[in-house]
């Protein structure tokens, strides 16, 4: 029975028990994750907990009424065949946008939050904390949000995928995770009891709640912000950037379409199903929707095709940090058309940064004059793209003697097979001015080599000196020529980028999903980041 009392003042815990296997783990230096939980600081999450409690009352109320309206009539709809609802849905798509009447398609998967159609008195986030849950009239006390946050973002810190199923496993098969959770052991006879381990369906729920409601997102946002507030991370002046894929847990077909020219096209698309649980769906008049919104069909570099989703990543390249993760709405969208909408995104989430960034590094399919401008004009930023030599193909006439080809590249290549060193351009002459490399003994190349006869006789110090014509390389932007040592040295911070993705898809969750649509990958990379930037006060 409660007290009474409750209300009124808090119980201390008479109590302080302390398990041997806890300092174990303390210790342990593999087990971040038991510090990260124990030493919880769950004062900074009680908004957030309020929150939950909340959408959790609202979630419920929906449900019940969504029972009652399955008995009753149901709505209409209009009936349309399988292959109708497989040319609506492929003309919806956002990399299939210029057939589509509304302008400029939403690149950045966004999600909409449901409507608050309850007026609902709030939860006072002071009145919540490990332990202690809101007592709403009718109904059984909720499983503790604090417990449940905490399981979640533990197994992420394991490295297991954020998704329910692992959690489950997780809690009822290691005790240490279980308690340092906030949970108590359910044994087969005792009665149900808001601090007993919750089932699956309960996980699940909590997981469904925090991403439908926007709490997970909210979540990440926060602490994200904290590090840098708190100076852990540390303002950079540049970002990079990158796209990544995960590969979907779905299966595609490939439909045929007739496009503007009337020529048959073929893209691949996820399958098709209904929400409704009617017993002859092929006939049933509720709307066919795509099993996995947001999958498609991703051409990496080496001409690999994935089903899968793609995310866009951005952080800073010095520490190495990611600062957002973000689906895209239709995975078979191109590279280069991610990352302005996603800088949008990022500074409008945090505007504490915009201002001292300066610089954004990208891999070449963001190598685009329109795209350097847009970025330049709109928000200042300078990007610097890897080279992209489109099919240019390497220059192998008109070379000054000795020379036997320039790369799509910039470089030199001349007859010994050396690569010819940068050293600057005569703007006025219109040239790019090149020379020999020098051996490991520090003197010119040039001087032993056996073509020196007929490419430099004269030359005995300084080795082959070459001026090489604007011309001969059009492609190169003689404003920021990638052969200058000063954008090598830039672009070495790119990779950065990478480390950044093997971090998120594989040391924290998996690069293989285990839900469908593009909300469940929202909230599947949102947990991730969350993780990994409580990992790093840790
Ligand atoms: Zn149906």
């Amino acid at each position: 029975m409660l007290s009474v009392l409750q209300y009124d003042y808090r119980q201390i815990p008479l109590i302080h028990m302390v398990h041997d296997d806890d300092l174990v783990l303390l210790d342990a230096p593999d087990a971040a994750w038991f510090k990260v939980l124990y030493y919880f600081p769950w004062k900074n999450y009680q908004i957030y907990g309020a929150q939950y409690y909340d959408a959790l009352y609202e979630f419920n109320i929906k449900e019940a009424k969504k029972r009652q309206e399955r008995l009753g009539e149901q709505e209409d709809q209009i009936s349309e065949t399988h292959e109708q609802a497989k040319q609506r849905l492929l003309f919806t798509r956002v990399t299939m946008g210029k057939y589509q009447e509304a302008a400029n398609p939403s690149i950045i998967f966004e999600s909409e939050l449901p409507e608050p159609v309850y007026e609902l008195p709030k939860i006072d986030p002071e009145s919540i904390s490990p332990g202690v849950v809101p007592n709403r009239l009718g109904g059984k006390k909720p499983k503790c949000f604090f417990s449940l946050l905490k399981s979640f973002l533990g197994a992420t810190l394991m490295g297991f995928p954020p998704e329910p199923e692992y959690v489950y496993l997780l809690l009822n098969s290691n005790p240490s995770f279980l308690r340092v959770c906030g949970f108590a052991p359910k044994n087969e006879k005792d009665e149900y009891c808001y601090q007993h381990v919750p089932g699956l369906r309960k996980l699940e729920q909590f997981d469904q709640i925090m991403t439908e409601w926007g709490i997970w997102q909210d979540l990440k946002l926060q602490e994200v912000k904290r590090n840098i507030e708190s100076g852990l991370v540390k303002k950079e002046d540049e970002l990079v950037a990158d796209t990544t894929h995960y590969y979907a847990y779905s299966g595609f077909e490939t439909v045929k379409y007739i496009d503007d020219k009337g020529k048959e096209q073929k893209k691949s698309q996820s399958k098709l199903t209904k929400s409704c649980r009617c017993e002859n769906r092929e006939t049933c008049e509720h709307p066919w929707i795509l099993a996995d919104e947001g999958a498609g069909t991703i051409v990496k570099s080496n001409k690999k095709m994935y089903w899968g989703h793609k995310a866009s990543i951005v952080g800073f390249p010095r520490q190495g940090v990611p600062l957002d993760a973000v689906p895209i709405s239709d995975a078979a969208t191109f590279d280069g058309e991610t990352l302005y909408p996603h800088v949008k995104k990022l500074f409008d989430d945090l505007p504490e940064i915009k201002s001292s960034i300066k610089r954004i590094l990208y891999d070449s399919a963001c190598d685009n004059k329109e795209l350097k401008e847009k970025l330049q004009k709109d928000f200042g930023l300078e990007l610097k793209a890897s080279l992209n030599p489109r099919r240019k193909k390497e220059v192998a006439e008109n070379l000054p003697r000795g020379i036997e080809k320039i790369t799509p590249y910039g470089v030199p290549i001349c007859l010994a097979g050396h690569e010819m060193d940068y050293k600057g351009m005569r703007y006025e002459n219109e040239k790019f001015i090149y020379q020999a490399p020098k051996g490991s003994d520090n003197s010119s190349v040039c001087l032993t080599c056996q073509h020196k006869e007929n490419c430099c006789p004269d030359s005995f110090i300084t080795g082959r000196i070459i001026n090489i014509s604007f011309d001969l390389l059009p492609h190169i932007d003689t404003d920021d020529p990638p052969m200058a040592k000063r954008f090598k040295a830039i672009m070495t911070r790119r990779p950065s980028v990478e480390r950044m993705i093997k971090r998120l898809k594989c040391d924290l969750s998996d690069d293989r999903l285990t839900k469908r649509g593009n909300v469940s990958f929202q909230a599947y990379l949102d947990k991730t980041l969350i993780a990994y930037h409580m990992l790093l006060r840790c």
